[in-house]
């Protein structure tokens, strides 16, 4: 298919960021830039970030001893200054390219599964098997004091629209840890015990055709890090630490996230109580399927604001010792497909905000650039997200609330996993927490200071519970209470946040089309799913072939998109059945159809 050009850079650089005197986080960034010669530029990535943080940071009663010392002059909010003229990462469609992984949008929907490696050595011992498996896809799981499971987490932040399932492999390798001090020299021997397993191969036609996985190795952190520098929690590909996507037995394997079984400074423990924070895998696996760091800090390294403890990507994967991480903000899943924000366009209305667990928020965007925008999400204090209230940094406490988030989306500054490293220009930041009725929010203010939105603020904010805020945009407008009409308050008042076709009929698209099949269920294995919504239209995929029957006449084209937005293929046509090549494809797609230049159908489709 398309050829790929890729460059590697080893060790482009290391950053090194102090929270306060107790806690420290070292990104080491490793920028992978690939060409793809007839397409959008591909961008993959190394992140690997050590958290060696005392309790410090999620500590209150430290936090106050901070905040009455004064070091809260390590927090700041600075007005933005910086002036580089912003990249427009944008599609031909109009859609933020926002992911800086490009593999993981064939895995981030519906039902998938992947493989974990739960791996010992001949001088350290796995935790328990039965009991990993249970942190990792239990319903409601709730030992060792976290709010649920590793699925769980998932299914909530994508409302239902990504139901990972982990697999938990149990690997002895036969030497000790030591003898395995690299990435591949741990990997390899591993993946080759497990391919062996018959529950391996009973469950292998669910993966990927390159599966993605996660590597557990059998102590903590800190003591990798003594057999190997790179061994701290991080995510990789094995086409860059074993030089090749690695296939053995007729499997093929790439992404992994590298993550310790044990908790920091237990690196013998057998206990189950010893695993390691619910956030530390979550956050890895969040790098599996596409998301960045977001750490932030200053030029003295010192915490900003940020993300700060807002997000699974930033030390929020921290809250409740680790057990609450919070779930995907309103901007990451957008970038992993799931919610569209409304773009808020009438300055006369009351507008409704749903609980982020709704899948809605709003987003306010510079007119003249369509990657820079707030966002307006609500997260009270329930679930995974109950515990950021109690969660501080730099001498600043958390808040449950309305969320004003800053997003300034460059593919470039993502692509390096460190969209946060200016600290006058921040990409992905709160900016602030409302919490109480009547509060307002007015400085949506883009970086160039020239371009204006149209809103000039958030005003007359009234909560409702946990179910919904509402607020207006006029100031002089009243409110005290919630119109009791919530539906047509909310769709009145609004418009898509994308003013592009595909956009808005993407929100077709996902509604229609949520579920997946469980698996790959034909008779011959390469048929997959296609349901339509315009009776006429029949499409099927058989072999390798997709095979659509338009009975109407005109110009027909199908656009094959992915869940970012970028085309993948279009193929026009006259005639009223067409038979594709889709031989090679495994992935989900967004499928359209326009007859005549009008929309005829708009479907998920997922090809195997
Ligand atoms: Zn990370």
């Amino acid at each position: 298919m398309q050829k790929a050009f890729c460059r590697f850079f080893f060790g482009g650089g290391q950053s090194s960021a102090k929270w306060d005197n107790n806690a420290k986080i070292k990104c080491i960034f490793v920028i992978m830039s690939c060409f793809k010669f007839s397409h959008v530029p591909l961008t993959g990535l190394f992140v690997a970030c050590v958290l060696s943080a005392s309790l410090a940071w999620a500590n209150p009663a430290v936090a106050a001893k901070q905040e009455s010392s004064g070091s809260s002059k390590n927090y700041k909010m600075e007005k933005i200054i910086y002036t580089d003229k912003a990249l427009h990462a944008t599609t031909l469609d109009g859609v933020s390219k926002i992911r800086s992984n490009n593999d993981a949008e064939v895995y981030s929907a519906g039902e998938r599964y992947f493989p974990v490696m739960l791996v010992e050595t001949a001088d350290f011992k796995a935790l328990d098997s039965a009991f990993i498996a249970r942190m990792f896809n239990e319903e409601g799981f709730k030992e060792n004091g976290v709010y649920g499971s590793i699925r769980d987490y998932f299914i909530e932040s994508s409302g239902g629209k990504f139901k990972p399932t982990f697999d938990i492999y149990p690997i002895k390798l036969p030497k000790n840890f030591s003898e395995y001090n690299s990435d591949s020299k741990f990997i390899l021997p591993s993946i080759d015990l497990m391919v062996e397993r018959s529950d391996f191969k009973a469950r292998a036609n669910k993966y990927e055709k390159v599966i993605p996985f996660v590597i557990l190795h059998p102590t903590s952190k800190e003591q990798a890090s003594k057999f190997n520098s790179n061994f701290f929690n991080h995510m990789f590909n094995l086409k860059n630490s074993a030089g090749k996507v690695y296939s053995k037995n007729g499997y093929s394997f790439n992404n992994y996230a590298f993550v310790s079984q044990k908790a920091e400074n237990k690196p013998n423990a057998t206990s189950t109580k010893d695993v390691a924070m619910l956030g530390a895998f979550i956050h890895e696996f969040s790098h599996v399927i596409g998301l960045s760091d977001l750490y932030s800090a200053d030029a003295n390294g010192y915490a900003t604001i940020g993300p700060l403890p807002y997000d699974v990507m930033a030390l929020g994967l921290r809250n409740g010792n680790g057990g609450y991480p919070p779930t995907f903000s309103a901007f990451e899943r957008e970038a992993m497909g799931w919610l569209k924000p409304t773009e808020i366009a009438n300055n006369d209305s009351v507008y409704e905000l749903k609980n982020l667990s709704k899948m809605q928020a709003y987003a306010v965007s510079n007119p003249n650039n369509r990657n820079e925008y707030f966002i307006i999400e609500y997260r009270p204090a329930v679930g995974f997200d109950s515990k950021i209230g109690s969660s501080s940094y730099s001498g600043k406490q958390g808040k449950n609330g309305v969320l004003i988030w800053y997003i300034d989306y460059d593919a470039r500054a993502f692509a390096s996993n460190d969209p946060n490293r200016n600290q006058s220009h921040q990409r992905v930041e709160v900016r602030t927490v409302l919490t109480k009725n009547q509060e307002s929010f007015t400085d949506f203010e883009f970086v160039n200071n020239v371009d204006k939105s149209s809103i000039n603020g958030i005003f007359n904010l009234v909560f409702d519970g946990n179910d919904r805020v509402c607020f207006t945009v006029n100031r002089s407008k009243s409110l005290d209470k919630c119109p009791e009409n919530e539906a047509e308050s909310s769709s009145s008042a609004v418009e898509p946040h994308s003013s592009s076709s595909f956009a808005q009929s993407s929100a077709t698209v996902s509604s229609s089309s949520v579920e997946f099949p469980k698996s790959s269920s034909s008779s011959s294995g390469s048929l997959s799913l296609v349901q339509n919504s315009v009776p006429k239209v029949q499409m099927r995929s058989s072999h390798g072939m997709l095979e659509v029957h338009v009975p109407v006449a005109g110009e027909k084209t199908l656009r094959f998109y992915d869940v970012l937005g970028n085309v993948i293929r279009a193929v026009s046509f006259e005639k009223q059945f067409v038979s594709i090549d889709i031989s090679g494809q495994n992935r989900s797609a967004f499928v359209m159809l326009d007859v005549g230049g009008k929309r005829l159908l708009a479907k998920q489709v997922k090809f195997r």
